[in-house]
Order: structure tokens, then sequence, then C-alpha cells
């Protein structure tokens, strides 16, 4: 992906409003013998060989030795490793990336004015007529519809023009040897070890983002091997070269994490004067019937309003913004990037490849943002006043937007959930 720095691997939907780019997808439970998915998660089946507080005593000769061993007992051949690790030594800048967080971020009006730019509309419909029959064959292959997937082609690699050019097993050696998750990383080198035995690349043209994440579609090594697919027919997944196999691997994975065929991911809608904007949370599913009931409008659909289809409500800048209504397409593709601006601008860019004229509500661009440090004296600030935020870690999650509303019930405010400045200044005088 693009922006790698700006990158937190923050895993939760719930915190990424202000987290605008977040850590790259995330496959389900893998098959590898030592998988360990979950970020952090300790895995029973790790060999005790390596152990993530042991590692950083090691050396990297012998950690690597360690590892050497497990990859060959878990099938991986020895040649095939020792190729893979030729003159690989850990990379300081892949560290320094790993434990970034920075102070700002864009707030999600100037991501999306990067994310879904008139030029990039354009070159994606371009695109979409030169791709038209093999997405029309992997449409009716996967039930994924080619706008979609070239929206996610236009982000993760600005349609295959920026893959990444760091060497793979170097960044995952590094991350698995002395970054903050070293059992998740680990997972994902010994898929990365996987992909190479099978034949989808040489390690010399095994290159990608600093976090791993590869090809024209960004995948990481486990949802890679659980993933991809080959689509041109020539024998081989290669996400790198093949933008056949990465549209086709993209909508494999959607498909896989639940993509309803001919829904939308959602629509921006209208609410009505008096709305109680504590209902814009992602836990309160609503069927669409119901949301009209409560005088919900769309601003331009075909879907109809009395489906029983279940919908949440999203401000992205609180009740000053626009809203948009979410059907479950939409939790598909925080599956793939668990970004929910990341999801607003894949929806709102395949929107625009089908001709849509963009957000009709304005953004509120004066507001000023809050920073790092900020949010996280917002977060001490509610718990001193005992409405329980959950930790002062400086990410709006459910618990701080819960705290942010109850605060904001208690002072007669429309309860968004949002922490402008405004709701900072207040708690600092309250
Ligand atoms: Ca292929």
């Amino acid at each position: 992906m693009p922006n790698l720095l700006l990158r937190s691997l923050s895993h939760t939907a719930s915190a990424c409003i202000f987290l605008l780019l977040s850590a790259c997808s995330e496959a389900p439970a893998q098959s590898l013998a030592t998988a360990a998915n979950t970020p952090g998660e300790s895995h029973t089946n790790l060999p005790a060989t390596i152990i993530p507080a042991a590692s950083e005593q090691l050396s990297f000769a012998d950690w690597r030795a360690l590892l050497r061993s497990d990859a060959i007992a878990a099938g991986i051949e020895p040649e095939l490793f020792d190729r893979a690790f030729a003159g690989v030594s850990p990379n300081p800048e892949v560290l320094a990336a790993d434990s970034s967080q920075p102070e700002f971020t864009r707030p999600v009006w100037e991501y999306l004015d990067g994310a879904v730019s008139p030029a990039r509309i354009a070159r994606g419909r371009s695109l979409l007529a030169q791709q038209r029959d093999n997405l029309t064959r992997i449409e009716r292959r996967y039930g994924v519809d080619g706008e979609i997937l070239v929206a996610i082609w236009g982000l993760e690699s600005n349609f295959g023009s920026n893959i990444g050019n760091h060497n793979v097993i170097r960044s995952l050696a590094t991350l698995a040897y002395q970054g903050r998750r070293q059992v998740f990383w680990r997972s994902q080198l010994l898929a990365v070890l996987q992909i190479l035995q099978h034949g989808d690349i040489t390690p010399e043209r095994l290159i990608g983002s600093w976090a791993g994440a590869m090809g024209q579609t960004q995948f990481m090594p486990t949802t890679y091997n659980q993933h991809a697919v080959d689509f041109d027919g020539d024998g081989r997944r290669d996400l790198w070269n093949s933008s056949t196999d990465a549209l086709a691997s993209a909508a494999h994975y959607l498909q896989a994490s639940g993509w309803q065929q001919g829904q939308p991911w959602g629509f921006e809608v209208l609410l009505p004067g008096d709305f109680d904007y504590s209902l814009a949370d992602p836990e309160n599913r609503r069927s669409l019937a119901e949301w009209t009931r409560l005088g919900v409008k769309p601003v331009n659909t075909s879907m109809s309003m009395a489906s029983a289809s279940p919908a949440t409500l999203l401000l992205p800048a609180g009740h000053r913004g626009p809203a948009f209504v979410l059907l479950s397409n939409f939790r598909s593709i925080l599956k793939y990037n668990n970004s929910t601006s990341y999801a607003l601008a894949i929806g709102l860019l395949a929107d625009g490849l089908r001709g849509g004229a963009g957000v009709h509500g304005s953004w509120p661009r004066s507001d000023r943002q809050l920073g790092r440090s900020e949010r996280i004296e917002l977060q001490t600030l509610l718990a001193q006043n005992g409405l329980e935020p959950g930790p002062a870690d400086g990410i709006i999650g459910a618990n701080t937007r819960k705290a942010v509303r109850a605060f904001q019930q208690r002072r007669g405010q429309p309860a968004d959930g949002y922490p402008s400045y405004e709701l900072l200044e207040q708690l600092r005088n309250y």
C-alpha cells in the first residue's frame, strides 16, 4: 500500500476513523503447521525453540538457524531456505516503521480526496474498460463486481504501479526477530516460504511493502496462501505480474469474506433534524425498513428501502458531516483491510467508476483534528469523569466513542460519539 509509514498496526475497525490506514489484510486461520494468525496471540502449536521472549537474546544468526530447522520440519526444502535467506540481515527501517506512532493523521476527508481523486476515477474507468472480459469472467466465478475489484486494485497499488520494493524475506525476518508481534510475523514468514516452495515466484523477485504485503492487491503471505488464485492459467499464482491473477484473487478473498452479489456496500443518506445520533454505532444493526421509519432517507440508491437487510449507520466526521448506511458488503471489505476509512474509500471509488456523483454532504473541513497526545488526554479526562473510555492509548475505539457519547448526553449535545476539539476543550474545563 502507499503511505506505509502512516499505517498503524491497529486491528480494530473502531480505531480506524482516526488511524486512517490500518494494517495489511489478514486472513482467517491458516493450515500452516505453526499458524498463529491473530496478532500478539500466543499459540500452543509453536515450536518451543523460538519463543518471542527468548528470541531477543539470540543473535540473528542463531535465531535464523532455529527458524531454519523449524521451517525444514514444516516441509521447506533446505536449499530453498538458504537461497531465500542469502545475505539477509535485519532492516532498521522496517523496525522503525513498525514502532512508529505518528502524532498526526489526516482527517477522513483529506484521505478520501486522495483515495477517490478524479484522476484515479478516470484511470480506473479506462482500466475497467480494458479488463472488461477478465472482470466478467471473474464476476461469473466469484460473484464480485468489477468496479469493487478495480477500486481495491487502485487503492492497494495504484493499479499495479506501486507494489513496494522491500525484500519480503528481510522485512518479515526483521519483524519476526525483533518486531512487536513476533508470533504473527513468524507465521507470515513461514507462509512466504511456502509461497516460494509452491513456485509462484522466485526468492530474487519476492518484493513487497515494508510489512510484507505483496503484489498488485497487497496480500499478506497467509492471505496469499489461502486466497490467491491462478486465473490466467499459467500454473502460478502471480499477484506481482498478472493483473488477472490479482483481480481474481481479490474476488476470491471477498467471496470468502461473505460478499453478497448484487448488493451495494452501502450508500449516503440524509438524516432528519431531530435524529438520535447515538444510533450511529457499528453494533446497532437495523433493517433498512427500520432506518426508514426513523427518518433516514437515501441520497440516491436503486436499493429498496423496504429491504430487511441489516444495516448500520456511519458518521465518519460526526453529526456535522455526511452520513452513510452500511450493508454487509462493507464488513466484507473490512476483512480485507480493517479500516473504516479504507472501506469507505473502496465503496466511493467503486461508485465513482460507475459514474456516481460523489459525496453529496459537506465535510467539516475547518474542524481541527485531535493529535495522538490530545486523544490520550481526551481519554484520560473521560476516565477521570467516570466514563470508562478504555485504556488511554490514543486509539478512538468503541469504548472511547461510548464514553464521548455519554459525556455529550450529559451536556445535552448531539450524541454522535465524535471526539472533536471542542469536546476536548469542554472536558478540560469541566
Ligand atoms: Ca497465473
